[in-house]
């Protein structure tokens, strides 16, 4: 069976290509070294593909900085302020991408948002009503070129047309279907030209197809696609060349509203998703699939780091026979969302990491797959047998207690009592904080000195008393300057940790972590998400001992700071053998022992962030409740519906886009809740006055991601629009996230003046 991958990561094993763009975003090195480094790159993608015997290799899934913007660029989508600039190609390219400050002008970068339900973001191209659509790059063709001189053949893969429109944003009169047949026109001509060059396949990458359609949606994908269709069919007809098949891809989830109508179409491949598309079987058992086309199965995860279930693979294998003639082998997406290798991982156990296929591994799992397919009797050979030896065995850090524990959950510890009423009442006497309070979100600036301490502790260059005496001395310094600063909520200033998440992960049983395991969030920033492997525990108590410390230095409230299970199972890859909800539910357990830690130290004010609980919910409207949030918000209740009423209990969420879950958040349970606002347009707001939103609410007054001092008479200009729609006494005042990526000195200057600000509005009020 022939075997491909929907897409291959792009920054390199040990992110060369993160390196060499941000020197040549320095000045550092030339445009020649950049390009140099990408080509090196693509060859070498190409070459451990091809050795690992992958049938159908792709091209033009490279890119410097994002594939959504590359299509953009292609096919003349730039904005006319990026144009003005009158800068090279690339160096247009990257001012979209990272916005341009300098001799040719001052330009914003386009905005970014999130690639469906990963933790990849794009850039979002914008087209206003004399935007021409044409094709004017050449990039699939370079790439295509240079890859078929190292004789490999390769699949062109793009964003599709349908995908493209539905993401763009447009700022004129006009709609996507305006574009539609200037772009479907560009897309024939992107076609014609592969075909010229000898391409075989080419692979459009459609993931819109698996969110909620509506009609128009579909006409539209219809429109494209038999204009395109059309087109292509009479290349076939006319030109002994126009054999290149014409390859659907589809993935994140099943494509139950279009099905009917995509097997209709004259396409000779379609890519279907049977890891996260729950209905892919059974819209093949229902609609059956055209002998005439190629089912491009994709079987093997490309959003996990595990590896992959054999006898689960050619089973599901089997029961595509009955419905394709001619099946190829392909990952469930591009594996751009797993790490390249274990090779450089050397302190992983050999018990741990012989459950693990990051992309490289992957490769091999496909072609092991594939010659399994050919063999007479797949059950008798060494491969699928150790693989099956694999999925018995125990696994490292299994815990029956905690097990039990999730068992043993009843209603009543998903309820806090009494109800939020009551205690705000009981919080306000116990408390005594004045109208308008003000605190932060948490972290201070991670100094130089800060990180230094860290660095020096994990190298073993100090031991765990010399640490803490550093830490503690920042934190010393943190509560003192908060008093000064005239803060009615203090906080520690999270010294001790690098990452909300990582922290957390590090002193979890059951988490383990990669050194060299990154993934491309965005441009050229990349994560390493730790790894949960077996059942989460909590073996002793993470913070209290800082927060005690804290709060002994003064007599106004420390807030304690954790993050909520849900955001630490999102940022993690989680195990495949268990529930998400199993999961959040053990990591909630965790927390909750922590918040109840806290409590007892005598720390009166917790927060439990959640800055990432919006990540995960489900493409399809239709699955939010019963695939998410159904246990992710008791997950967060279970974390604190143990403390006392007088207890107040906060929780941050990074974005302010909920206006959709607002009854969720709310049903959250918090005392507190602050979020960004500052650079939405606070419809928010709106929202909170209309659904009666019971939470005390701090919408970020400032946005923390510049250093830019906000004025006091702006920050008073922003909370009286937010007293128009928030009742004055469930309004606090705070930045809109973290401090840890600030400089001191104007982390300072930002806070004296949201606490002038807050004494205006006392006065007034
Ligand atoms: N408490 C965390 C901090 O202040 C929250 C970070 C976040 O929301 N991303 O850094
Ligand atoms: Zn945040």
């Amino acid at each position: 069976m022939n075997n491909t991958v929907v897409g291959f990561p792009r920054v390199g094993k040990l992110r060369e290509l993160k390196f060499i763009s941000e020197k040549y975003f320095r000045g550092e090195v030339s445009k020649d070294e950049l390009l140099q480094v990408a080509k090196e790159l693509r060859a070498e993608h190409w070459k451990f593909q091809k050795n690992a015997g992958i049938g159908m290799i792709p091209s033009n899934d490279f890119s410097l900085y994002d594939g959504v913007l590359d299509a953009a660029v292609l096919f003349n989508v730039i904005p006319k302020k990026y144009r003005e600039l009158q800068l090279d190609d690339i160096d247009t390219y990257f001012a979209m991408a990272r916005g341009y400050q300098g001799d040719a002008g001052d330009v914003s970068a386009l905005a970014m948002k999130k690639w469906f339900n990963t933790n990849y973001h794009y850039l979002v191209p914008e087209i206003d009503d004399d935007t021409e659509i044409k094709l004017t790059g050449e990039k699939p063709f370079v790439e295509y070129h240079e890859a078929s001189q190292f004789g490999i053949q390769t699949k062109p893969v793009i964003v599709g047309p349908f995908t493209f429109l539905k993401l763009v944003k447009y700022h004129g009169q006009k709609s996507a279907d305006d574009f539609a047949e200037d772009l479907a026109n560009a897309y024939t001509n992107l076609i014609k030209q592969l075909e010229e060059l000898g391409a075989e396949w080419i692979q459009f990458d459609e993931p819109s197809l698996v969110t909620d359609l509506i009609e128009d949606d579909k006409k539209l994908f219809l429109k494209l696609y038999e204009h395109i269709l059309a087109a292509k069919g009479e290349i076939k007809n006319s030109d002994s060349k126009g054999k290149t098949k014409l390859l659907l891809q589809t993935y994140f989830g099943d494509v139950r509203d279009c099905y009917k109508e995509i097997v209709e179409l004259d396409f000779d491949g379609i890519g279907l998703d049977f890891v996260e598309g729950k209905e892919s079987f059974s819209l093949l058992e229902k609609y059956g699939f055209p002998k005439s086309k190629t089912l491009f199965a994709g079987l093997v995860n490309g959003k996990n780091i595990w590896k992959t279930d054999y006898e689960k693979v050619l089973s599901s294998l089997d029961t595509l026979k009955k419905y394709a003639d001619e099946i190829v082998l392909s990952t469930s997406c591009s594996l751009l969302h797993v790490p390249y290798t274990l090779e450089n991982e050397t302190s992983l156990q050999p018990e741990v990491s012989q459950f693990f296929a990051f992309a490289l591994e992957k490769l091999q799992e496909l072609n092991e797959l594939s010659v399994l397919t050919e063999t007479d009797d797949f059950r008798a050979e060494k491969e699928y047998l150790e693989n099956k030896e694999l999925f018995k065995k125990e696994r490292l850090y299994r815990n029956d207690d905690v097990k039990k524990q999730v068992e043993a959950l009843g209603e009543k510890d998903f309820v806090r009592l009494p109800v939020r009423s009551e205690r705000a009442i009981i919080q306000k006497s116990e408390l005594k904080l004045p109208l308008f309070p003000t605190t932060t979100i948490g972290s201070f600036p991670q100094t130089i000195e800060v990180k230094k301490n860290r660095t020096q502790f994990k190298k073993g260059e100090i031991d765990k008393a010399a640490y803490d005496a550093k830490v503690n001395e920042f934190i010393k310094n943190c509560i003192r300057e908060q008093e000064n600063l005239g803060i009615d909520v203090l906080v520690h200033g999270e010294y001790e940790r690098n990452d909300m998440v990582e922290f957390f992960g590090e002193n979890l049983e059951g988490y383990v972590f990669t050194e060299k395991a990154w993934v491309q969030s965005y441009g050229t920033r990349c994560v390493k998400p730790p790894i949960i492997f077996g059942d989460v525990k909590r073996t002793k108590p993470i913070t209290t001992e800082y927060l005690k410390y804290a709060q002994s230095l003064t007599d106004k409230p420390v807030k304690g700071m954790l993050t909520g299970p849900v955001t630490i199972l999102n940022w993690s890859f989680p195990r495949e053998d268990i529930s998400l909800k199993e999961m959040a539910f053990q990591i909630g357990i965790a927390i909750r022992e922590e918040v109840n830690d806290l409590e007892k130290a005598g720390i009166k004010i917790i927060q439990i962030d959640e800055a990432a609980l919006k990540e995960k919910l489900p493409i399809r409207k239709s699955d939010w409740y019963k695939e998410y949030l159904d246990w992710a918000i008791p997950a967060f209740r279970l974390c604190h519906s143990g403390v006392k009423p007088e207890t107040q209990i906060h929780t941050h969420m990074c974005y302010s886009e909920f206006d959709e879950i607002i009854k969720d958040i709310d049903n959250m349970d918090a005392d507190v809740i602050s979020f960004e606002a500052s650079r939405s347009k606070l419809t928010i707001l709106e929202a909170i006055k209309e659904n009666n939103f019971e939470t005390e609410v701090g919408p970020g007054v400032y946005d923390i991601h510049s250093p830019r001092v906000p004025s006091v008479d702006e920050i008073v200009k922003a909370l009286e629009k937010m007293l128009g729609k928030i009742d004055r006494n469930k309004l606090w005042i705070n930045p809109d996230c973290g401090l840890k990526t600030r400089g001191i000195p104007e982390t300072k200057a930002s806070l004296k003046n949201l606490v002038a600000a807050a004494n205006i509005l006392r006065e007034q009020y």
